[in-house]
């Protein structure tokens, strides 16, 4: 068995966390968020409005199905949310990826950008529930996706990047 390339230890973000073990090279596929494949609809009920309150065990994988990375889930659930994030995930064949997206030295924390999206404007309260600590210089201060700027000739472009967006919590 060849050693596993991240490591899960406490974070100085939040909780746990997911370290280098070695360096990782910019493109490498570090692991499959692994979890229960369920229904939006049962989501709500083990979590609440998932559309209210995203929750940070489960990945979006499309309109009708969430991966729960709380039931059955591997150590991907513990990449913690960064705004500068070193990796990204990729959804291929509705499998969902953690990729690195550049180089990642030995002992750094593995992280990616949440990018959690109400498709509303969050509540003074939301932004306090998911208030970003990732501590880098651009910290935007919230899990959640940017607010896109209302230009309506840019409401084209805006449902694309919802589209991109395939993590909420
Ligand atoms: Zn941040």
């Amino acid at each position: 068995m060849p050693k596993p390339i991240f490591e899960v230890r406490d974070s100085a973000i939040q909780g746990s966390g997911a370290f280098a073990t070695r360096r990782i090279l910019k493109g490498t596929r570090i692991v499959e968020y692994i979890g229960e494949r369920i229904s939006t609809e049962e989501a709500d009920e083990r979590y609440g409005d998932m559309s209210k309150h995203p929750h940070v065990v489960l990945f979006i994988v499309d309109k009708r199905t969430v991966i729960d990375g709380g039931a059955g889930g591997n150590d991907a659930r513990f990449f913690n949310h960064s705004c500068e994030p070193n990796c990204q995930t990729i959804m291929e064949k509705k499998r969902i990826y953690v990729e690195a997206l550049h180089a990642i030295e030995e002992g750094d924390e593995l992280t990616y950008d949440y990018h959690l999206d109400f498709g509303v404007a969050p509540t003074e309260e939301d932004k306090k529930q998911y208030a970003c600590l990732c501590g880098a210089a651009s910290c935007r201060g919230t899990m959640l996706a940017p607010i896109p700027e209302k230009k309506p000739r840019a409401a084209k472009k805006v449902a694309a990047k919802k589209k991109a967006a395939k993590k909420k919590a």
